[in-house]
């Protein structure tokens, strides 16, 4: 552990295989208890391994006999009957190790397993939520850094006899992808001070560390699932605007932003694909209200009920900072309530089968917490002039506009008639705006800062 700590020697996480990619449990790869009980014998094949050219430590999960479950267990690279396939051609990140890896016979001491048999799926998915939230501040860095590129070239580019930094297409572009940058550092900090507060608490509470450790973010798998979706999504989006900026130099690999499109791809794909991390994070909910962990049925209820009532006409006192943007997150968790608790009691048991509309939910839910995020941010550290709030107001407005979108979609879809009529009149209502911000002046307020700035 020290050594890897330190650097001095590098691991590997050997889960997925031909067959059993998303579906990381179904893994052939078979342990079995030699006769003398001193080794576990492994064969099977993983695939994608990364690290594994220059990795001394694996992580290799295995079914024992017939297990239901797989188990973990900690080979070292000289182990006899471990061998590895050739480095895989990717599409990106190029400089990351990636080969297949075989077991055949291979002897690892019985003291090797690690944690508990049966015990390795639990072991791999806990060490997924934090590799979730880590590839959210790993990509965090990557859009930076395409921030301060397209922003240089952008000054130092003429064309019509001026920098193309001075035109309204190309500074709409550096204001969004400033704004992302802003929003996933807001969303990333707040899920990682959360799972840290957790683990103080439970430490507190006469826990042990490691115990404590894997409960703190257990408690915030979800957010950990938003996270990696939406960071990774923006990413390549910010990648694809600055291949825009740069042009034709864009295309070229001799530019810089050719490669970040190619690198940005991979963080959509692994630590669970994008889909099944945005179906992942509203079956959690589902299921965590199904076990009575969280209410959401009396907050639904009472989203109904509103539904049902006249909407009050006075108009609000919002003159404190971001009061309103407040005001509009919380009918944006209504909108939530409203859309996923009438497709639950639609569909019920069946629920898990709608992946369109889990898709929708989690749309909505992604967009709340990111927005909620950037905006908690803004008001505890920035003033009202400042181009921090002017980002989260320019990201609560695109997130509305998604929102209404992917709700819409789900209403149509299933409910008909008065219901369909109500629900979409609520949609209205919870997410209407009383001062509608400007949003061009709003970019032009953020592009103007970075413009001058040259990076993040
Ligand atoms: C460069 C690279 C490095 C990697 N490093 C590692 C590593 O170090 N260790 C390791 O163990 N793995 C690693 N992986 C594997 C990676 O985690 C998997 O590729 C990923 O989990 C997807 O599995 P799959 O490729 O088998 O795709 P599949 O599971 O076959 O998915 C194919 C498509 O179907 C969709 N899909 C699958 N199931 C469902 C479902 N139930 N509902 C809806 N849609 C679904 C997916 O979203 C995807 O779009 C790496 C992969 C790459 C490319």
């Amino acid at each position: 552990l020290p050594d890897l700590a330190t650097g001095t020697k590098f691991g590997a996480y050997c889960l997925t295989e031909p067959d059993a990619g998303s579906d990381a449990n179904s893994g052939k790869t078979k342990a079995k208890l030699s006769e003398d009980g001193k080794h576990y014998i492994i064969n099977g094949q993983k695939m994608w391994i990364s690290n594994a050219g220059f990795a001394e430590i694996f992580i290799v999960f295995a079914k024992i006999d017939d297990d239901k479950n797989i188990t973990g267990f900690i080979v070292e690279r000289d182990t006899e009957g471990l061998t590895f396939g050739e480095e895989e051609h990717k599409l990106g990140i190029r400089s990351s190790s990636t080969r297949q890896v075989f077991f055949n016979d291979m002897k690892v001491p019985v003291e090797n397993l690690l944690g508990e048999r049966n015990n390795g799926f639990k072991i791999a998915l806990n060490s997924l939520n934090v590799g979730r939230i880590k590839l959210a501040a790993a990509n965090l860095d990557g859009q930076r850094r395409i921030l301060a590129h397209a922003t240089k070239y952008a000054n130092e580019r003429k064309q019509f006899g001026v920098a193309i930094s001075t035109f309204g297409a190309i500074r709409k572009k550096i204001a969004e992808m400033a704004t992302g940058i802003f929003v996933s550092e807001a969303g990333s900090y707040r899920a990682a001070k959360d799972v840290q507060d957790k683990i103080d608490e439970l430490v507190a509470g006469g826990m042990n560390h490691q115990e404590a450790e894997l409960k703190g973010v257990e408690e915030f798998a979800v957010e950990a699932s938003i996270l990696k979706v939406f960071v990774s999504d923006l990413t390549q989006n910010t990648a694809d605007e600055g291949i825009q900026i740069y042009g034709g130099m864009g295309f070229s690999a001799d530019a810089p932003m050719e490669a970040a499109w190619r690198d940005a791809r991979i963080g959509r794909i692994y630590e669970g694909t994008n889909e099944i991390n945005r179906l992942l994070a509203v079956g959690m909910l589902i299921k965590k209200t199904m076990k009575g962990q969280l209410d959401l049925l009396k907050p639904a209820m009472a989203v109904g009920k509103e539904l049902m009532g006249i909407p009050s006409f006075d108009v609000p006192d919002y003159s404190e900072l971001l009061s309103e943007e407040k005001a509009i997150i919380a009918n944006l968790k209504k909108v939530f309530l409203m859309v996923s608790g009438a497709a639950l009691q639609k569909y019920m048991m069946e629920m898990e089968k709608q992946q369109h509309l889990l898709l929708n939910a989690s749309e909505i839910l992604n967009q709340i917490y990111m927005a909620e995020s950037a905006i908690l941010r803004a008001e505890k550290h920035f003033s009202a002039d400042s181009v921090e709030v002017a980002m989260a107001q320019l990201n609560l407005y695109k997130a509305v506009e998604k929102i209404i979108a992917a709700a819409k979609e789900g209403i149509i879809s299933f409910a008909e008639g008065d219901e369909q009529r109500m629900m979409l009149s609520g949609l209205r209502r919870f997410t209407k705006y009383t001062n509608q911000p400007n949003i061009i002046a709003l970019t032009e307020k953020i592009a103007a800062h970075y413009v001058e700035k040259g990076h993040y």
